[in-house]
């Protein structure tokens, strides 16, 4: 931990805090939230402060300690990773990864009081290793704390989920977001970015450093659709134009662009746009899209975005959006 935990932290910080102190933590805990809201964040500093020889008032780790020291070095032995093998098929966590894991949870921890163990994304286990991860947690061997991370807590098997102290990071309040990410650096944008960062302020930040810039990627894109909505250029010549841009983007782009104009069909000044910039050809093209139309579009984008893990063939569906887009919006 370089810096203090944002704000919109401080709330499950303290409640992590207060429940270690008064040893009520239980063997496992289960931090959920959207994208870029500081999952890890909050995982990493409770990692850091439970092995900390000397935290600070707040509980945080000293960072002056050799534990910490260690830590800071990427090697403690009492903190273990469990990620996705990069070799699994679909990016999972698989037994043999938690056969291991249970090897080394059997021993007493080397350094701390007890053996800390992140599982990251939790939601990745497959099956059978999340058969044999409860197990453990049911009969830990030696003093060990687990911390799962996921943003789809429903993909666990809800005997885990019972096992597990459920700690939801939200998104924050907008203006709370913003200052935060205006201390990190100050940006003109970060109304916008924020808004297509779906709220999630680390999730902007990160995106404002992609050497892509996702901002510029977007308004190239939404410039592209605004064309094909008023009749200008080819739909698939514009959709081999997006082959750059992860499909899970686009996806996410559109749906929020779709929803806005549904919104805007039913009442002029809807609370939350997801792309503010655009509110005057918003309305524009709101007026003469049909409902039932962009209700049936809006679902199907969905139920593609439920997809973008498979191996869908990103130019094949990039050119039925395109076209889809045009025959909804174009007037004539
Ligand atoms: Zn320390």
């Amino acid at each position: 931990m370089n810096a203090p935990l944002p704000p919109w932290i401080h709330e499950p910080w303290l409640r992590l805090h207060r429940a270690r102190f008064q040893d009520r933590l239980p063997p496992a805990l289960l931090l959920t939230g959207p994208q870029g809201v500081g999952k890890r964040l909050l995982a990493r500093a409770f990692a850091a402060s439970m092995l900390c020889r000397q935290p600070t008032e707040q509980g945080l780790a000293c960072r002056r300690c050799p534990e910490c020291h260690l830590l800071a070095a990427g090697n403690h032995p009492d903190l273990i990773q469990l990620t996705p093998d990069a070799q699994a098929r679909a990016g999972e966590i698989s037994i043999d990864a938690v056969r291991l894991l249970i090897g080394l949870e059997s021993l007493t921890p080397g350094r701390a009081a007890r053996r800390l163990i992140l599982i990251d994304p939790a939601d990745r286990l497959n099956q059978s290793a999340a058969n044999a991860l409860l197990k453990t947690l049911e009969e830990p061997n030696a003093p060990t704390q687990f911390i799962l991370i996921s943003e789809h807590p429903d993909r666990l098997p809800a005997t885990m989920r019972s096992r597990c102290l459920r700690l939801t990071i939200p998104i924050p309040p907008e203006s709370i977001a913003l200052a935060w990410l205006n201390e990190q650096k100050p940006l003109p944008d970060w109304p916008l970015r924020l808004r297509l960062s779906q709220g999630a302020p680390l999730r902007a930040l990160a995106e404002s450093e992609d050497r892509s810039d996702r901002l510029d990627q977007r308004n190239r894109w939404i410039s592209d659709l605004m064309d094909l909505a008023h009749g200008v250029g080819d739909p698939l010549a514009i959709a081999r134009g997006w082959q750059m841009i992860e499909l899970g983007h686009i996806l996410e782009w559109l749906i929020g662009l779709v929803a806005d104009l549904l919104r805007l069909g039913v009442c002029a000044t809807p609370p939350l746009l997801a792309h503010p910039d655009r509110h005057p050809e918003l309305v524009e093209l709101a007026a003469r899209l049909d409902g039932a139309t962009g209700h049936r579009f809006l679902k199907r984008l969905l139920e593609m975005r439920a997809l973008t893990d498979a191996n869908l063939n990103q130019q094949l569906v990039l050119e039925s959006l395109a076209i889809d887009w045009s025959g909804l919006t174009r007037s004539d």
